[in-house]
């Protein structure tokens, strides 16, 4: 008998889990709180560990077709010049960038739509005998054989299963906005820029947007500058490269995005019984190295690879956990890693730090980097 699983919250990482299990022959039910599906904020950088995944199911043409294959990562200095640039040939599967809502659209467009209740807000499960049981707000309850909590980084079913706790705060907020494309980028290139405290990169997500991210240490929560968040970010890169001044004055006020840097530690046991956690309610990842939703991805084509075959649901789980777990808080880590090295602020350390940057890059083959582009589920 197919059995039946709940994928509470339907973002990437929950959209991405619905359709490789349904693709796998399970059946599935997202559970959404927002009114309608979908996806809003910047552009994603999705690596070929992740585009892989998406291969297989059967949605990477779309998103190389609405968002832009990248070939390079330059990295560089505030007046330009290049640290380190980094080939993406070679693997499998392209890089890409797209915007978010066009990777949420494209996986949204494959599910069937009995799969998929909006409005639906998840408050806790009950497991029992041969079961689990979701609860949600107006008293409606879900029957399944298995619930994977997929409902972001303050994940109600973590919190059931671990505690509620907060997410810990990195030493920098971000900035994201997407600008029209002027023009003069060289097409498939992507780049980041290290300053002192700050750091600012460029990734073009197709059909003419540029998406730009920008970070600056200080302390949690701060609110925006009186003159605005445009004028402030204006402020702190003005007499940054070309054409990063340029993005920032042709983004809209309202386009412009401010997170908070955080991640939380790795749990040791992610779930229990018939529930499991995926993506960022798992593992919340800090922006560093664009793989949050990546890691997202893994998960999902992991799962559906071994829940299909298994008699026992709580042991396919706990396998799940045991291949993910180490994956994903070594991705964190070093995420968190590159976090801090890149804000550093000291302007001799950070020169010290770009030219260990360029020795370090310039060994091929990176193992590194292969250890996460690479990785096959
Ligand atoms: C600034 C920034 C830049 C990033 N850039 C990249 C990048 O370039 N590449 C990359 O791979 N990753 C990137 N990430 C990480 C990526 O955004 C996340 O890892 C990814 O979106 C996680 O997806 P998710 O589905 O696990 O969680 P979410 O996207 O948070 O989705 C959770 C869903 O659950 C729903 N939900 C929550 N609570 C409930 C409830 N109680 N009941 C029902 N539904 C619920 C929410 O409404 C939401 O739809 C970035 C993150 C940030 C902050």
């Amino acid at each position: 008998m197919s059995k039946k699983l709940i994928v509470a919250g339907g973002g990437i990482g929950g959209m991405a889990a619905a359709l490789a299990l349904h693709r796998a022959g399970l059946g599935v039910t997202v559970v959404e709180r927002a009114p309608v599906f979908g996806e809003v904020g910047a552009g994603l950088s999705l690596w070929p560990n992740a585009t892989r995944v998406l291969q297989s199911l059967g949605v990477l043409d779309e998103i190389m077709a609405r968002g832009e294959a990248v070939t390079r990562f330059n990295l560089q200095r505030p007046d330009g010049t290049s640290i380190s640039s980094i080939s993406m040939a070679g693997y499998s599967t392209p890089a890409v960038c797209v915007h978010r809502a066009d990777l949420h659209r494209a996986l949204f467009a494959l599910l069937p739509v009995a799969s998929l209740e909006a409005g639906q807000v998840m408050q806790s499960f009950a497991e029992h005998a041969g079961g689990v049981t979701a609860r949600f707000a107006g008293g409606r309850e879900i029957r399944a054989d298995g619930l994977i909590g997929a409902d972001g980084i303050h994940s109600v079913v973590r919190a059931q299963l671990h505690g509620v706790a907060p997410p810990v705060y990195r030493g920098y907020c971000i900035w994201r906005g997407i600008a029209p494309d002027l023009g003069g980028l060289v097409r498939g290139h992507i780049s980041e820029t290290w300053g002192a405290g700050r750091r600012f990169g460029i990734m073009p997500i197709g059909q003419g947007r540029i998406c730009w991210y920008a970070t600056r240490n200080g302390p949690p929560a701060q609110p925006d500058a009186p003159a605005g968040r445009k004028a402030e970010v204006q402020e702190l890169f003005h007499d940054w490269h070309h054409p990063i001044p340029a993005l920032i004055k042709a983004t809209a006020p309202a386009d412009i995005l401010k997170n908070d840097a955080r991640d939380r530690n790795p749990l040791r046991a992610w779930g229990r019984g018939r529930v499991t956690l995926l993506g960022d309610a798992a593992h919340p990842i800090t922006p560093n190295v664009g793989q949050g939703a990546c890691m997202a991805i893994e998960d999902a084509a992991t799962l559906a690879k071994l829940l299909p075959g298994a008699a026992d649901l709580a042991g396919a789980f706990r396998a799940y956990e045991a291949v993910r777990g180490p994956r994903t808080a070594y991705i964190a880590r070093q995420s968190r890693r590159i976090g801090m090295i890149g804000q550093w602020e000291n302007p001799w350390v950070v020169r010290g730090r770009n030219f260990v940057t360029k020795l370090v890059l310039a060994r091929p083959p990176d193992v590194q980097l292969n250890a996460v582009y690479a990785y096959e589920v």
